[in-house]
C-alpha cells in the first residue's frame, strides 16, 4: 500500500546542512498499523511529513496505492493530502470554536462532500469513536483529551483515507487512555482497511502495533512484526481478520468515552 524508496531529506541550517531523514526504504501492506519509533530528533516528524506531502524530499519516492506521490503537482498534492490521507496530532488541533460534529464535518466539507452526507457520516464515524450524541454538539474545551482524541480520529477518518498518519498520537494522555485510543485506531484500521503510521515514542505503544519501524539518526534500523494473542489484535501484514471487526462493533460507548 505505501512504498518508501530511497527517502532522503536534507534539511539547511545556520550550522549546516542536516540530514534529518537519510536513505530510508520500507513497505506497509493495506489495513495495517505500522509504528515508527525513536529518539526526538531521529527524524520521525520528518518522516510523517514527506509521508503525508506537508514536505518534499531531496530525493527518494513514496507512493501510495501504486502513485507516487513525490511526482505530483503541488494541486494534485493538495488533493492527495485532503482526499487520501487522514492527519492525527499529539495536540488533537480541533477547531475550537466548532462542536465535534462540525468538526468532523469540516474536511467533508473542502472535499465538497454533500451536506446530509456530511452530517449522517459524521454521527456514525463519532458513534463509532466511543462518544455519546450530547458529546457530539460539544465544543473541545468541554471535551477530556480522550474525547478530543476520539473526535480527531473521526475527522481523520472523515473522507475515507487509505492511510491514516499520526504523530504522537497518545503523547498528551494518560497511559490507560492512550492504550485505548491505540486500540481505537488498531480497530478501525482493521474495519475501514486503513494503514495507519504512527510516530511515537512509547514502546509500550509500539507493541501493540502489527509492525514496528525504528529510526536513530535519520536511518531505519530495525523492523519488528508484533504478535498479539489471538481476538486482542493479530500481526500478519495480511491479516485483516472478522473477529476484531465484531471486536469493533463491540467497542462500549458509554464506558470509554468517558476516558
Ligand atoms: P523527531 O520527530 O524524531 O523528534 P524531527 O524529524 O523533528 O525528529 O527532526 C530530525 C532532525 O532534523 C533534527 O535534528 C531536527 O533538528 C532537524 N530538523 C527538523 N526540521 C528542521 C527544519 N525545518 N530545519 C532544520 N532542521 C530541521
Ligand atoms: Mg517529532
Amino acid at each position: 500500500m505505501l512504498t518508501v524508496q530511497n527517502l532522503r531529506k536534507q534539511f539547511n541550517s545556520e550550522a549546516g546542512p542536516v540530514t534529518a531523514v537519510s536513505d530510508i526504504s520500507f513497505e506497509v501492506p493495506e489495513g495495517v498499523f505500522a509504528a515508527i519509533v525513536g529518539k526526538s530528533g531521529s527524524g520521525k516528524s520528518t518522516l510523517l511529513a514527506l509521508l503525508g506531502a506537508l514536505d518534499k524530499p531531496s530525493s527518494g519516492t513514496i507512493q501510495v496505492g501504486g502513485q507516487a506521490i513525490t511526482a505530483l503537482s503541488d494541486r494534485d498534492l493538495i488533493a492527495y493530502r485532503r482526499d487520501r490521507i487522514g492527519f492525527v496530532f499529539q495536540a488533537y488541533n480541533l477547531v475550537p470554536n466548532l462542536t465535534a460534529l462540525e468538526n468532523v464535518m469540516l474536511p467533508m466539507e473542502f472535499a465538497r462532500v454533500e451536506a446530509k452526507t456530511r452530517r449522517a457520516r459524521a454521527i456514525g464515524l463519532l458513534a463509532q469513536v466511543g462518544l455519546t450524541e450530547a458529546e457530539h454538539d460539544r465544543k473541545p474545551s468541554r471535551l477530556s483529551g480522550g474525547q478530543q482524541q476520539r473526535v480527531a480520529i473521526a475527522r481523520a477518518l472523515a473522507n475515507r483515507p487509505k492511510l491514516i498518519l499520526a504523530d504522537e498520537p497518545t503523547g498528551n494522555l494518560d497511559a490507560a487512555t492512550g492504550k485505548v485510543i491505540v486500540n481505537l485506531l488498531h480497530s478501525l484500521a482493521r474495519e475501514h482497511k486503513t494503514t495507519i503510521i504512527a510516530v511515537t515514542h512509547d514502546l509500550e505503544i509500539a507493541r501493540q502495533t502489527d509492525l514496528t519501524f525504528k529510526i536513530a539518526d535519520g536511518k531505519l534500523v530495525g523492523k519488528e512484526h508484533n504478535h498479539h494473542p489471538a481476538g486482542a489484535g493479530t500481526s500478519t501484514t495480511t491479516g485483516i481478520s472478522a473477529t476484531n471487526e465484531v471486536a469493533v462493533a463491540a467497542v462500549p460507548a458509554r464506558q470509554s468515552s468517558r476516558l
